[in-house]
């Protein structure tokens, strides 16, 4: 009953999204996959707490779906990258630790305030800030040991002054993996000294190092907390990750053609057909979020699974529109007012992605409002 609430509270999107019937790409959400998801991460960081990273709207998933989710799977720590995610978070987990990690903007003190956030800082005039508009709220410490991203130096985190850190309420030090997605990468052991030599503020002070793929690359990287993010939602972060597909984005099948060798298909007459096809033409395009380096470019177009297959996209992707060449298929398997998977069980978001060149992160968080959304379960949100 993890998605209990999900018919009950619309979240405010398009009006539209109560009809998913009349969608052109409907996106299903399974929430029982993302728990199983985390649940899987916490037994593999063992000793350590398993946080969920959501920010971009839980990876545009939908933040308040999956916050209650897991919520109730048992995560009580969560990380957002701004403040008004943070606020939501916050509406829908009462008791949770929230971090954000873009760190603490003055100018909204009174939101921290009132929804208990705790900003991730990472320079010395925002701890200072921090120290005197919190009052010793807890809040947690960004180093950057070989980023350069966010965060203090590691010699600038020594030589802070003395009591700065208890003022400014350090209940975490952090850090962040820039090549975690890559196990042999130098920088991994590299980055992982540098942060097993930070001193801590306090030793009360917690530690965390790991992102999803830093889960992946021992014990040793786990330390007291781990922040999984994409693992959580079915991006692959590792050969051995596991992660089940959370979203599934489907488009409708509007029409099904026939056309000539010799002839083109699309904006630019970027593809010519080398026999004669039956081409299907689906609902949904870069408007949706479905990226338009998918079609035909430098790289060859990505796939869509219609009709029981793996099938090429046949030219360029328009921005509400998609051609798929399903001449293979039989002709009952693929009929207008069905629906083709572009991403899903059948149809890996990192395969999709890596023909865009992209990522599935990028995939996620860009699917537009447009799409209808849906529970596994029949709800909408
Ligand atoms: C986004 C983010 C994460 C989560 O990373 P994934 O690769 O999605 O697991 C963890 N830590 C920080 C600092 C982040 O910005």
């Amino acid at each position: 009953m993890v998605n209990a609430t999900s018919e009950q509270e619309p979240t405010g999107r398009d009006a539209e999204d109560a009809f998913p019937a009349a969608a052109g790409l409907r996106l299903t959400i399974d929430l029982s996959a993302l728990v199983r998801n985390w649940r899987r991460l916490a037994g593999l960081a063992a000793a350590a707490e398993c946080a969920a990273v959501v920010k971009a709207d839980a990876y545009g998933i939908g933040l308040a779906a999956a916050v209650p989710a897991l919520r109730e799977a048992g995560c009580r720590t969560f990380f957002v990258a701004l403040p008004e995610e943070g606020a939501k978070a916050r509406a829908l987990a009462p008791d949770a630790a929230i971090y954000v990690l873009n760190g603490f903007f003055p100018e909204a003190a009174a939101l921290y305030r009132a929804a208990a956030l705790r900003p991730v800082l990472g320079h010395r005039g925002e701890i200072e800030s921090w120290a005197s508009a919190a009052g010793g709220a807890p809040a947690a410490l960004h180093v950057d040991t070989g980023m350069n991203r966010l965060g203090l130096r590691p010699d600038e985190a020594a030589a802070l002054p003395p009591g700065l850190a208890e003022r400014a309420g350090i209940a975490l030090v952090m850090s962040h993996l820039a090549c975690a997605d890559e196990p042999g990468h130098e920088l991994n052991a590299v980055q992982l000294a540098r942060f097993s030599a930070l001193p801590l503020p306090h030793p009360a002070a917690h530690r965390s190092l790991a992102n999803s793929a830093g889960i992946h690359l021992g014990t040793a990287y786990r330390f007291d907390l781990v922040r999984p993010g994409i693992a959580l939602y079915g991006g692959a972060s590792h050969p051995d990750a596991l992660s089940e597909p959370v979203a599934t984005a489907e488009a409708r099948i509007l029409q099904v053609r026939n056309a000539s060798a010799g002839e083109t298909v699309g904006y630019g007459a970027a593809e010519r057909l080398a026999r004669d096809s039956r081409i299907a033409i689906l609902s949904a395009g870069y408007a949706d979020g479905y990226p338009r380096s998918a079609g035909k470019g430098e790289r060859p177009a990505a796939q869509v699974f219609v009709g029981g297959k793996r099938l090429p996209i046949l030219g360029r992707v328009s921005m509400d529109l998609i051609a798929v060449d399903v001449t293979d298929l039989p002709e009952s398997n693929v009929e207008p007012g069905g629906w083709a998977e572009l991403f899903g069980p059948c149809m890996p978001i990192d395969d999709v992605a890596a023909d865009a060149g992209t990522i599935a992160y990028e995939l996620l968080t860009g699917l537009s409002r447009r799409a209808a959304r849906r529970h596994a379960d029949g709800g909408t949100s």
